[in-house]
């Protein structure tokens, strides 16, 4: 964000106080395909930072999830009782797949209410290229909107779960760190920094007393073990009170913390580990800055699938068709996943797609130049695909990732997919 509409917006916070908010969680309208049926509905955990700002400054807040109403017809309904509940909106675009939902209800209510309106979210920032009113905000990240705490209270504050609707029915999160300081220039990542114990502390002893922990909860962390230490410690915590949680990790990352590591993460009750590999291509890992040796990098994921698989950890890879791989490129996937699938229980696949402000090369921005065809397609839904190949387009890259789909019958598929809001 610029810094002088980071500077409105925090001159503008302070009349905010003592003011009415409802934040919306908007429905995803791009659906994880297919969903497992253990999957519950996750917290959106801006959202819950937002709130906790907000009763800083003592703001009365409400939060409506609308993550299930993805038809027109109810989420209408749910807008039509918004006006006299709030003096302004928060809407949190988490995803490329609530970019339509979270621009129709901001037009929603600024057309109907005349309310102001405030975007976040981790991929808020797509959303600027829309003429959006002068009083409305859009704000990349939450993040940024926890700015007008200090450090100090921001890793120190309690998450105010208690405002989150249907609690018992949802993936609880207990948020340890966020951000990574690895430089994969695909991502998009806050700055790292890990909550304090003591508040970590207190968000659990919350949830085990108000909901109970029979369901697995989510360790919340880019990247597990990042400073090894500082999860020693949360693991500690989490040992004697018996609960079950998953979290993800890169390959190299776990290896170097070594198996004793995650035994103890076992021992405290590491259920489940997604595993950001990617991709095992050389030459597209050096390229998007995943690692400087690639082949280091594959055997540590070998590794660390195997140690799961010993510790009975369920593992899932995170695979994405990157920019320029093609055929031959997932052959050699296939050949790794035909070795390792015994000890793999799921996989996450994505089409890559690459959104305004995400640095692909750092040498070369995106987007890259495409058909007019495609290009509507996917201005339509905000976001920008790279060119694969002289082979595949997107669409193509989209049926590579069924076809792994099809092949490799993992207990736990999903292939990140996009679609329209229709009524
Ligand atoms: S390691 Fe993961 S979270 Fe960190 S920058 Fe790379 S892709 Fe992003």
């Amino acid at each position: 964000m610029k810094a002088e509409k980071m500077a409105k917006l925090a001159n503008d916070l302070n009349k905010f106080s003592a003011k009415k908010w409802v934040l919306i969680n908007p429905p995803a309208i791009a659906q994880w395909d297919p969903v497992p049926e253990s999957y519950n509905n996750p917290m959106n955990l801006g959202l819950l930072h937002v709130a906790q700002v907000l009763l800083f400054l003592d703001c009365e807040v409400e939060i409506l999830d609308l993550q299930n109403d993805n038809n027109l017809n109810d989420l209408n309904q749910k807008l039509k009782s918004l006006n006299a509940r709030a003096d302004y909106f928060g809407i949190s675009n988490n995803y490329f797949r609530t970019f339509e939902s979270s621009k129709y209800i901001a037009d929603y209510i600024v057309s109907n209410y005349q309310k102001n309106v405030l975007i976040g979210g981790m991929h808020a920032g797509y959303l600027e290229e829309n003429p959006w009113k002068d009083d409305e905000y859009i704000d990349r990240w939450e993040g940024e909107f926890k700015r007008v705490l200090s450090f100090k209270d921001r890793i120190s504050l309690p998450l105010p779960y208690h405002l989150w609707p249907n609690l018992h029915d949802t993936d609880l999160i207990l948020d340890v760190s966020q951000g990574c300081s690895a430089k994969c220039t695909f991502c998009l990542k806050p700055q790292l920094y890990y909550r304090s114990q003591e508040v970590i502390e207190t968000d659990l002893d919350y949830l085990c007393q108000n909901v109970g922990i029979d369901n697995q909860i989510v360790y919340t962390t880019y990247n597990f073990g990042e400073i090894k230490q500082k999860d020693e410690i949360i693991l500690d915590i989490l040992k004697p009170k018996g609960i079950t949680f998953q979290t993800q990790s890169r390959p190299d990352q776990t290896y170097n913390n070594g198996f004793d590591f995650l035994k103890k993460a076992r021992e405290a009750g590491l259920e489940e580990l997604y595993l950001g590999l990617e991709t095992i291509n050389p030459e597209v890992l050096i390229r998007y800055k995943k690692t400087k040796n690639p082949d280091e990098y594959v055997n540590a994921a070998k590794n660390v699938i195997e140690w799961c698989s010993e510790l009975d950890i369920h593992v899932k890879l995170n695979l994405i068709i990157f920019d320029g791989e093609g055929p031959e490129h997932l052959d050699n996937l296939r050949t790794f996943l035909d070795v390792m699938k015994v000890h793999l229980s799921g996989f996450i696949l994505g089409p890559l797609l690459c959104f305004p402000g995400t640095a692909l090369y750092e040498e070369k921005p995106a987007p890259i130049p495409m058909k007019p065809s495609q290009e509507e397609y996917f201005r339509k839904r905000n976001c920008y695909p790279v060119k694969l190949n002289e082979l595949w387009d997107f669409d193509e890259s989209l049926k590579q990732c069924e076809d792994l789909m099809s092949e490799y019958k993992f207990e736990d598929r999903r292939l990140i997919r996009s679609f329209n809001l229709e009524p």
